[in-house]
This record gives C-alpha cells, structure tokens and sequence, in this order.
C-alpha cells in the first residue's frame, strides 16, 4: 500500500519521516501558534466545546461563537440545562445542527455520570464524537498518547512520505492514524499540543487551498512531496460523491406586517429550526400561486423573485424564492412574527437571503445571519 522509498532512492523513508518529524514540529508550533483561546485551558469541557465548533468550521468564524456560548452555558451543568431555543439561537448561522444537540445529550450523559470520560473509548462514546475528535480531547485535554487524524493531518502526512494512496480509503485513515500514534512524543507537555501542532502546520503551512508554503515549512527537510515536486497534487481523494441536487421553491410570505414561518420536523436535516415556507421543485409563478392557494392564502401583491444556492455535506439546495403579499391564515402550526420575532428564532443560514429579504420588508434593522 506504501510507497518503499529505498535508500538509493533517497535516505528517507517513511519510518524515519515519522520519527523525526515530532521534534521540529513541537518546537515550531511553540514559537508560531495562534493564541486562541480553546489553547488557554486544560479544561475538557471548553476543549470539547471548541473541537466541536471546529468541526467542518474555520477558526475565524469560531471565535465569537465560542466566547458566545461559553459565557452562556460556562459549565457542562449548565448546557445540559439549556433550553433548546436558547441553544439553537447561539448556535445560528454555524451550520451543521445536529452539532448543537448532540452537545446538549452528551452534556446530559456528562452531567449525569459527575464526571467527563477522560479516555479515547469514553469520550468516543458520547454522542457527536467521532474518532478524531476523541483523539484529540484525550490528548490535549488528558495528556492521552491519541492520535487525531483529520483532512488537515492526512494531508500533511501524504505530502511528507509522498503517499498517494486514495485518503477517502477508510483504511488508509486508519493506517495514518497507527503510523502517527506509534511516534506521538512520550511526554506530557509534548502529547498535549501534537495533534494542535499538527493541525496547525495544515492551517497555516501546508494549506488546503493553494499551493503550501513549503519556505516556510519546519519539516521541510523531511517532506519527499517537496523534494520530488509533488506536494501540490496530494492528497490523493478518488471516491469523492457527488452532492445530491434538490430544488425547492421558497416562500417569504407577508401579512400585515409579519411574515410566515413554520418549525421543520424533529428528525433530519436542520431538524427543529424555523424555515419559510416551502415546497419541493422549482416553481414558476403560475404554480407558485398555487402551491400558495392550497395553503389557504390568497396571493395579494408578488414583490420580489430571488435565487439562492446553499451546499450541505451531501446535498445542494437550489431554491427559487419568491416574496409575496399574501391574505388568510395558513396551516395552524405555523406562526406569523414580525421582525422581533424573527430575529429571535433560529434560521439557518440555507435561509440567509431570504431572511435578509424579509426583514428588509418588515423594516427590520438586524440581520443577524
Ligand atoms: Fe507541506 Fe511543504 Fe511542509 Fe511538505 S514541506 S509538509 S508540502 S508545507
């Protein structure tokens, strides 16, 4: 599966890679990392908080989130108290929700048990932590000898032994993973911030997007993607799917100064959050006064006709929206709010331009996508 570097190929292998890269890692990392506050603490609770937000989510768009919800819920006791509205409103705008929930079980199961599980297999057993994630609480938080293995490490680790397996391979991710678990540091200090470290040379040296800055690198003399020039064509990533296209018609329905919004279901995608109105397809005006109709409302005045596009991880929304004046009520279980009302639900950002688009009718200053 791997590549044999020889010795007449070159001197390194892809042992000695590993073996050498923890030491001028850790020194880098300790003159050059980011000051971000989940660094500051040895507190598990706040490490998993910010892994959590981190995942599939920039560091930049973390920060205020992170402070947000930890002045909010400071304790493990007080975010498994939460109330559902409360939480889902800090996290708004962050995307991927079932995030936000299962913290709130795990908080519970945390709460419950009086303590947090301080090992890879217990902090993998809680809801919303997955592999890496367990690896890298464990270690940064416990000290654990836990390697945490993401996009960003497999990276790094292709591009340093020139590996060109396909990392979507679960069995290549698990290969990386014992091969860097076998050379995480013996110490403490050292175990805590080596999977920071290495995350951090993904960020900011090895990068995802564009070529990595290899002059700036403090393993460069260690990289065979570098020496051999191959670097920017790895990793390697072949059974990437294709996203799923849905179109889907939606619908900022006005009324005396309030507009119309209804709770998506308990269960799925972007589950118990507020949403406008909106059906499968992409509708032409004709049928969208129809689909408005079999709602019980009657369209009064259509004023704008707006697209938008939002990508999940497996699906693609392509939506046709349309903002009309409308007279009736509507099924029962929805609500009419007014712009206080909107801004005090929570509405993920799929729905951004139509939010933008509704406050703006309703003369609603804030909008807090
Ligand atoms: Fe990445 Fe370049 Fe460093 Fe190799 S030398 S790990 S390619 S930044």
């Amino acid at each position: 599966m791997w590549y044999n570097h020889t010795m007449c190929d070159t001197e390194l292998t892809t042992e000695k890679i590993l073996q050498s890269l923890p030491g001028p890692l850790l020194a880098w990392y300790r003159e050059n990392a980011r000051d971000l506050p989940w660094r500051r603490t040895a507190d598990p609770y706040r490490i998993w908080v910010s892994e959590i937000m981190l995942q599939q989510t920039r560091v930049a768009a973390v920060l205020g989130y992170y402070a947000r919800f930890l002045d909010a819920f400071p304790s493990v006791e007080a975010l498994a108290a939460a109330p559902e509205e409360h939480l889902m409103k800090l996290w708004e705008g962050l995307g991927y929700y079932s995030r936000a929930r299962n913290l709130q079980k795990a908080a519970k199961i945390v709460a419950a048990q009086g303590t947090f599980p301080n090992t890879f297999q217990g902090l993998l057993a809680l809801p919303g932590v997955g592999e890496y994630t367990a690896g890298a609480i464990a270690s940064a938080a416990f000290g654990r000898r836990e390697a945490a293995v993401d996009g960003n490490v497999l990276r790094i680790f292709t591009r340093l032994t020139d590996c060109h397996d396909d990392i979507a391979d679960p069995k290549v991710k698990r290969a990386v993973r014992d091969q860097l678990q076998a050379v995480m540091p013996e110490r403490e200090a050292d175990i805590r911030i080596f999977n920071q470290a290495t995350m951090e040379l993904g960020a900011t040296v090895c990068v995802p997007n564009g070529p990595p800055r290899c002059e700036r690198c403090p393993v460069r003399a260690l990289c065979l993607g570098r020496i051999r020039g191959t670097a920017e064509s790895l990793p390697v990533k072949r059974s990437k799917k294709e996203r799923r296209v849905e179109e889907k018609t939606v619908f900022v329905l006005l009324r005396q100064g309030r507009v119309a919004l209804r709770k998506r279901p308990d269960t799925g995608l972007l589950a118990g959050l507020w949403e406008f109105p909106n059906v499968e397809g992409a509708l032409d005006e004709a049928a969208a006064g129809q689909a408005v109709a079999a709602w019980g409302l009657t369209p009064k005045a259509w004023r704008s006709r707006l697209w938008a596009k939002h990508i999940f991880t497996h699906v693609e929304w392509h939506m046709t929206g349309y903002a009309l004046e409308a007279a009736g009520h509507g099924p029962p279980d929805w609500e009419w709010v007014d712009g206080a009302g909107l801004a005090a639900r929570a509405v993920p950002s799929a729905f951004a331009r139509y939010y933008a688009q509704a406050m703006e009718r309703l003369g609603g200053a804030e909008i807090n996508q």
